[in-house]
């Protein structure tokens, strides 16, 4: 057995699927001077190639209308056709006299370690599309086509990999894919992000595993407890397959509750809403049955774009998210591009500090433009369903005002092309950074809403760079220090009568449910797939008993004594849950 990191949890039982997409190593032949010209044509070959392939599967995928696979694919075709990319390869094999393969091996190995040095995860995670574009043109290259995988399309299938991929998660369309394992991964890649929206199974941090396993080979992966197994014994096979089971048993009770109320045994209310970054994520939240999206993260739509979306395409984009969101009811978030997460149409800035940097509301007032043209697409979205508009990064009561002359001018200037907008959009404030917290009343007299955003605000508030392993421990939900600020946010929000949502992974995670439910917060925004885990957990628990917890953990000096009781409860709720862990 080996022991992996999980990305997206679920339990499978099935034969490998190998994909060797890793680096291709092995001695490199030197050419001579005279072989360089035909070896460049080979090169533009197998780019001419690649390219087919992917427009067949950019049609493919058109077809079927699957937006964000369509969305992938064009970022990997716009990569292909890069012209600084190909012109690298091409003078790697001119100048190093390096064959096709070592030449775009050597290429990305350049990128590799520039994207390296990027802090942002999200963004770092982009070179794997990179990686996934030089696997098509290797692949050509080699004289193979994608290969087809040697299993029928009913057969689930575990896939092995050096690194999860978006593109495979392309593969579901052709075959079923049960699970992923892979050498290296994180959290954040929007692989991993994509994998938890679809339910599969993933487990990283497993390297070396591609030389362990063969096509073909039994795998039992579970990962929830993060544990791999290959050509396991029948015993073993056989407890999987019961593991599995009861997965699948617990999914479908859960899948259940869709239609039923989020209410507590004593009569409160929550409001369970998604997180979303596009369409097909809006469509998985009203089939869980989620309250609303509580937060749709607009960067996705300009992250995958070749250019800046102009407002017909955004428009478009935002559009579809209302009209496939459960009760199409929206809160969509301004775009919180900035520092790491630029996007090369916006010119890259070198900042020491990027978390700290120009990012959210700061980067939007610097660019009216883009801010004026995402305001109005908003605007205009907002007549198809019950929209709010969202502020991301807010420091300062004049970033408030300075949006809300903004959408003043927006409103103009889509009266003045007789464009319909939705007239009265309510308007809310991220508090994730502490200055927000020290200046909350003041920003409640500006603004409709309040949404937490604990990734960020934990992070500023405890010093803590949470990508820093050796600091990732100050940023637990454990930290007194936390609780205190979240009750003083929830507090004064709910004594000023305006709404309150938590939109960060806190609100996913079933140890904070009952101390911020006895805070009195009522508006929890997650992944769609935890949002029939989190009815359960409602309607299994008591909003008196859960207001005890809070007074007691409110009490409490050190994250051990916070730790401990957070245990203890969520094992006391799990208990009184139809759901076993
Ligand atoms: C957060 O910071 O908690 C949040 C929801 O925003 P993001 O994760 O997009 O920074
Ligand atoms: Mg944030």
């Amino acid at each position: 057995m080996r022991q992996g990191r999980p990305l997206a949890p679920g339990v499978a039982v099935a034969r490998a699927y190998c994909l060797d997409q890793g680096p291709v190593h092995g001695p490199a032949r030197q050419l001579d001077p005279a072989e360089t010209p035909d070896e460049i044509r080979r090169f533009e070959s197998s780019c001419a190639a690649a390219a087919q392939e992917l427009d067949a599967r950019i049609a493919r995928a058109t077809e079927r209308s699957h937006q964000q696979d369509t969305d992938i694919l064009h970022t990997h075709r716009l990569l292909l056709a890069d012209p600084v990319l190909v012109e690298k390869v091409k003078s790697a094999i001119r100048d190093r006299r390096l064959e096709a393969e070592a030449a775009l091996r050597h290429v990305l190995e350049g990128y590799e370690s520039q994207f390296a040095k990027i802090r942002d995860e999200y963004l770092k995670q982009r070179v794997a599309d990179l990686r996934c574009v030089v696997g098509f043109v290797l692949r050509h290259l080699q004289g193979r086509q994608s290969s087809a995988p040697p299993f029928g399309r009913d057969e689930p299938v575990i896939l092995v990999t050096h690194e999860v991929l978006p593109s495979h998660l392309l593969l579901s369309q052709h075959l079923r894919l049960a699970g992923i394992l892979t050498e290296v991964g994180a959290e954040t890649g929007h692989a991993a992000i994509l994998a938890r929206s679809l339910a599969i199974p993933v487990l990283a941090g497993l390297p070396g595993i591609l030389d362990e396993v063969r096509t073909g080979d039994m795998v039992a992966l579970d990962a929830q407890e993060g544990h791999v197994h290959i050509n396991p014994d029948f015993e073993v096979q056989t407890a999987y397959r019961r593991l599995q089971q009861a997965e699948a048993n617990r999914q479908d009770r859960l899948a259940g509750n869709r239609d039923q109320e989020p209410v507590t045994v004593d009569g409160t209310r929550v409001e369970l809403l998604a997180n979303v970054n596009g369409p097909d994520d809006a469509a998985l939240a009203s089939q869980v049955g989620a309250g609303g999206v509580g937060l749709y993260r607009t960067e996705y739509l300009f992250l995958t774009h070749p250019g800046m979306p102009n407002e017909e395409e955004q428009l478009a984009t935002y559009r579809a998210v209302v009209e496939a969101a459960p009760g199409r009811t929206v809160t969509i978030r301004a775009l919180d591009l900035g520092a790491d997460k630029s996007v090369s149409y916006l010119g890259r800035r070198d900042e020491p500090n990027p978390a700290l940097g120009f990012r959210g509301t700061r980067l939007l007032s610097a660019s009216p433009e883009l801010a004026q043209t995402q305001l109005r697409a908003i605007l205009r979205a907002g007549r198809y369903g019950r929209v709010s508009l969202l502020l991301p990064m807010v420091s300062a009561l004049e970033e408030v005002r300075w949006a809300k002359g903004m959408l003043d001018d927006a409103r103009l200037n889509l009266r003045r092309r007789g464009k319909p907008f939705a007239e009265d959009m309510p308007l809310g404030v991220m508090v994730e950074v502490p200055a927000a917290v020290a200046c909350l009343d003041d920003l409640l007299e500006e603004v409709d809403f309040v949404s937490i955003g604990t990734n960020d605000l934990i992070q500023y508030l405890m010093a803590a760079d949470r990508t820093n392993p050796q600091v990732a421990h100050l940023c637990e939900p454990s930290n007194p220090a936390i609780w205190r600020v979240l009750h003083r946010i929830i507090g004064v929000c709910i004594g000023r009568g305006k709404p309150v949502t938590v939109c960060g992974e806190l609100a996913g995670q079933p140890q904070s449910f009952l101390p911020l439910l006895g805070l009195g917060l009522h508006r929890f925004s997650m992944s769609p797939a935890l949002v029939p885990l989190f009815k359960d957990l409602v309607r299994h628990s008591n909003a008196l008993e859960a207001r005890a917890v809070a007074e007691r953990l409110m009490r409490m000096k050190t994250a051990g004594e916070i730790r401990d009781c957070l245990a203890e409860e969520t094992d006391r709720l799990m208990l009184h849950s139809c759901i076993k862990f």
